[in-house]
């Protein structure tokens, strides 16, 4: 899948994230299945799909806070798949993650100053460097003053916790940062500002970003590329303005036609899909999809797709595209 000339920052290499439930009866979630792709230095690479889809798994296994089943993940040249011990806390420095939910991911226990010396008290770095003058630094960059660092987290406002998730991501200097759902538990005026403020940051650092969430403007805002995720598997994936332009899979139809302006100005009204999403831990067979797809035939129920580049840089899983010349 690499493309010449950029630079490949991770590769997800049939990565597979299996939970199994904790009744005997209960099947096996497939919430990651089969996954491959490379996110480039330096790029904003979004993920779309519907809730339980496994986006948040798929970022989480990227960076080792959830082990993957099967597959590898490499970093930066380096397989993570399997650290352990020192080197897969080595490894946490070059990979961070923001989560949705700021007052969750705090403690409230300690004061800014104490949250943000975490990172440094975890990788033993106090005595190596001026944590004070760095934990100043951070806040410099996300644009708060040095008077919060004596107070607790419910004594700031969402937006201002989100700064604070935001400067302990960046206190080990990362390459990568996952974006869980980073401003949907924001208003939308503060959205706008965290966003703003992420992009001014993956400028001013070189920084990567695995952009997850479930609002499809917010991705098309802030991502180079889009992957478009369906029951555990990447159906589509495309530089954001081609899939603007041109969409192939009927899944990233239908979901892309919702957004109002796309509908409007492109490729005709909303698509309804009918029926449920069906159950990770009892997908349908041949390609996951086929219960809502309003182009499936017999073979779509029984033959998975392949991933086929149709074009350069754009991937489709669909059988529509196996033979056809497009
Ligand atoms: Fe629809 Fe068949 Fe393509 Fe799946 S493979 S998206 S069911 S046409």
């Amino acid at each position: 899948m690499a493309e010449n000339k950029k630079q490949v920052l991770v590769t997800a290499d049939h990565l597979q994230v299996y939970f199994k439930g904790k009744e005997k009866r209960s099947g096996v979630v497939k919430a990651v299945d089969d996954v491959s792709f490379d996110i480039y230095k330096g790029e904003t690479f979004g993920v779309v799909g519907e809730s339980g889809c496994g986006k948040s798994t798929l970022g989480r296994a990227l960076i080792r806070l959830i082990p993957p089943t099967g597959g590898r993940v490499v970093l930066d040249g380096t397989e993570i798949t399997d650290l352990k011990g020192a080197d897969l806390r080595k490894m946490r420095g070059k990979a961070q993650i923001i989560f949705q939910d700021p007052s969750a991911c705090l403690n409230p226990r300690r004061n800014i100053r104490q949250i943000l010396m975490e990172p440094f008290e975890i990788h033993k770095l106090q005595k190596k460097m001026d944590v004070n003058a760095r934990i100043e630094e951070l806040l410099q960059l996300v644009g708060m003053d040095t008077y919060v660092l004596s107070r607790y987290p419910h004594e700031l406002s969402g937006g201002q916790k989100q700064r604070i998730g935001i400067a302990r991501a960046l206190a080990l200097n990362p390459d990568l940062i996952i974006c869980d759902e980073a401003v949907s538990a924001l208003d939308v005026s503060v959205q706008a500002q965290v966003l703003n403020l992420l992009q001014e940051l993956k400028t001013k650092l070189g920084l990567t970003y695995f952009f997850i969430s479930h609002n499809l403007n917010v991705v098309y805002q802030v991502s180079d590329r889009v992957a478009v995720m369906y029951l555990g598997k990447i159906a589509e994936i495309a530089a954001y303005d081609r899939l603007y332009e041109k969409r192939y899979h009927p899944y990233t139809d239908a979901l892309l036609s919702t957004i109002p302006q796309v509908g409007e100005s492109g490729q005709g009204t909303r698509i309804r899909l009918e029926g449920e999403v069906p159950s990770p831990s009892d997908p349908p067979s041949g390609c996951r999809f086929h219960t809502r797809c309003p182009r499936a035939c017999e073979h779509c129920s029984r033959v998975e797709p392949a991933m086929r580049e149709i074009e350069p840089g754009h991937f489709v899983a669909c059988h529509l595209y196996d033979t056809e010349t497009v």
